[in-house]
Formats: C-alpha cells, structure tokens, sequence
C-alpha cells in the first residue's frame, strides 16, 4: 500500500490496534444478543456494561446515563427532537455542525423556537449574549464543546452555568472534544453530551449520548427495551467494546497526547514561517490540539487539498460533509473571514499517531504547491 501521510484526524480517526483485537470476538464467536435471557447472551451482556461503565468513567458520568447510539449525527438528532418535543426553545450557535443545523432547521419550521448565537472573529461564543438570549423560563442552550473546523474550545462550564441560572438544560455536541481534551460532565455541569466513537481511534457508526439522572427525554428510536427502553434497536457489542476501548486508551494517554499534538503544531507553523509561506491561521489559542486551520491568498483550498493528495499527503478543505459543498464554509463565514481566503483554506488535524517526519512533509508539500 502507497504510504500516506494522514492529516485529517477531525474527519475520521485510524482505529486503535487494542480496540480492533477487543472487537473481533463478537465479529465471530460471541454473537449473541446481549437482550437475551440464557446464558449465551452472558458474555455479550458483561461486555455491554463494562464498556458503559469504562466510559461513564472517562467522562465522569455514572453508567446509566450514557446511551448508546449509531454515531454523533443521532445523539444530536435525538437532543433536538426531544427539545422539539417538550416545546423547550432552543439558543445554539451559528458554528454548530450540520448534525446540529439540520435538525434545527426543521424544529424552527415545526414550530419551535431556534435562536442562533454569533462568535468572535476566533470562533467563541459570548456567555453574555447566550444568558440574554434565554429570555424564556425553560429551554434547551446547546453549544459544541469543539469545532469541527478550526477546533476552537467554547468555555462549556460557564456556558452551563449560565444557562442553569435561567432554568435551561446545557447540551454540548463533544464529538471533537471527547478523547482529546479533558471532559468532566458532572463538574463541568453538562446535562446532555453528543460523541462518536471514529473521532477518537474507535470504529464507525456507533457513538453515544450522556444524559444526565433525572432528565426526562422523549425516545427518537423507539422499538425494543434496550438501553434502558429510552433507545429501541439490538446493541453493536463489537462496536460498543471498541469504542470503550479506544476512549479508555485515549485517556490514559491524554496528556502525553495533547503534548505531542501541540509541538507537532508548533513544528508545522515555525516550518511554514521558515519557508517564508503567507497564510492567515485560523481559530482561537484555546482549541483541540492539532487541529490547524490556514487560509491562503494565493491559492483555492480545493486546489491545495488535490495538489497535496497527489503528494501523498491527506488535508481536507473543511469538515467532512462540507467538503463536497463549493459554497463557503458556514464556520468560516461566521467567524467573518474574506470570501477570497475562505475559499483558500484547508484544515489539517493532526493525531496521536502523526510523526515529526509527517508535519515536515506537509509543511514542505505546502511550499512546494504555493512556489509552484
Ligand atoms: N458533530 C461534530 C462536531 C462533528 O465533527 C461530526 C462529524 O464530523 C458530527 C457531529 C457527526 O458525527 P458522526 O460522523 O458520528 O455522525
């Protein structure tokens, strides 16, 4: 196989080695429903609660307020239709991911009160304009802890704070954030939480959404009584298991992590300085560790990312389910860049498994494109 250079870690993640030998015993022998009453289903069952259990504990929650879901996109779906079904009004940001947009879209034109928040030129949110925005007595404040373009961290806590303080649940889309970036939702204060197993070195489809004791929230997948009777549909145990493991992974590795990521970061910046290329770095100092967002003058970013392909090096020119849009990114547009530079951006997002010798090469792909 060609060797590539990786660097688009915020579309999809490589899947952990541990979390793929974890997985294969239920891809094989042990398939039975975990549903079920005899002792077949045993094995399956103790895999579904430890897994839950493992991950209640790296993002501080209790195991029965994690549930499981096909990815991020339907714990998102599932927190705007429960909003949309308790008629709670709903304050979000202009910068959310489409998991986020579409299903607010369709709850404002069902009725529901949807209220866009706008950001700093960095992407952040104002805790000020947020609490002035919950002007009703119940509703639902959701912000992405995030974002999935220029990575950008939103203050979560004081968010949720906020929106206590007026009566409102807090939900926070992490998909970016889980994995990478320390996540407490009981001290954080968080009520509900999206995540997705592909972000963080685990497999796709399957995902999860936190929701703290207490809260009542209307089913979005009704059927069967698994998880708790609150999300109907036979449990993925392989896929469960790998994500459990992968997010056990990535956070006993988090700091060591987080570090690598920011020097790799620093390393890609200083190469591009040296090579005298002008670009515009996006986003914010607070943001997910690698995940770089530069904008070129010279340059369209379509261009970039097909010039840097042929090179063998992997970049994106936004988020995943932009990329096959031409308009301007809906992120960079409200963080208000220029249509010129907006159009010559690429996002590169580094992991934990990119090495010093693939950030040279792109810093050097990247000169070498722009001097061609
Ligand atoms: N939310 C954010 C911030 C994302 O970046 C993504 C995927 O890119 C999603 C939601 C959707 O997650 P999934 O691909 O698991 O549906």
């Amino acid at each position: 196989m060609k060797t590539i250079v990786y660097a688009d870690n915020a579309a999809t993640t490589r899947l952990s080695q541990k979390a793929y030998e974890r997985m294969l015993p239920y891809l094989s022998y042990e398939y039975g429903n975990a549903s079920q009453p005899y002792s077949f289903a045993r094995s399956p069952k103790r895999a579904l609660k430890q897994a839950r259990e493992t991950i209640a504990e790296c993002i501080g929650a209790l195991p029965e307020e994690i549930f499981f879901t096909s990815c991020g996109t339907e714990s998102d779906n599932w927190v705007v239709e429960g909003a949309r079904k308790n008629n709670m009004p709903i304050v979000t940001s202009s910068i959310e991911h489409h998991a986020m947009l579409r299903p607010c879209e369709q709850a404002f034109k069902d009725g529901c009160d949807v209220v866009y928040l706008s950001v700093s030129c960095d992407g952040l949110i104002s805790v000020a304009e947020a609490k002035r925005m919950m002007s009703l007595p119940n509703g639902l404040l959701s912000v992405m802890f995030a974002n999935n373009e220029i990575g950008t961290i939103q203050p979560v806590a004081e968010l949720a704070a906020t929106a206590h303080e007026k009566g409102w649940l807090f939900h926070t889309d992490a998909v970016q954030a889980v994995g990478h970036t320390p996540i407490s939702v009981h001290s954080m204060g968080i009520d509900m939480l999206s995540a997705s197993a592909h972000k963080f070195n685990g497999p796709k489809g399957i995902g999860f959404l936190y929701l703290r004791k207490g809260i009542e929230w209307p089913s979005l997948i009704k059927g069967g009584a698994q998880e708790f009777g609150c999300r109907a549909g036979t449990e993925n145990i392989a896929s469960i298991v790998g994500m459990a493991t992968a997010l056990e992974e990535n956070t006993a590795q988090m700091n060591h992590n987080m570090e690598h990521l920011s020097c790799l970061e620093k390393r890609l910046i200083d190469s591009l300085n040296t090579f005298g290329v002008k670009y515009v770095h996006n986003g914010s100092d607070n943001h997910i560790a690698g995940n770089i967002s530069l904008s070129f003058t010279e340059i369209g970013g379509e261009a970039l990312m097909h010039c840097l392909d042929l090179k063998g090096i992997i970049v994106s020119t936004g988020s995943a389910c932009d990329s096959k849009e031409t308009q301007i990114s809906h992120v960079l547009k409200a963080v208000g860049i220029d249509e010129v530079l907006a159009k010559g951006t690429i996002r590169i997002s580094l992991g934990k498994y990119n090495t010093t010798e693939d950030v040279d090469a792109i810093a050097y792909g990247i000169k070498s494109v722009l001097n061609r």
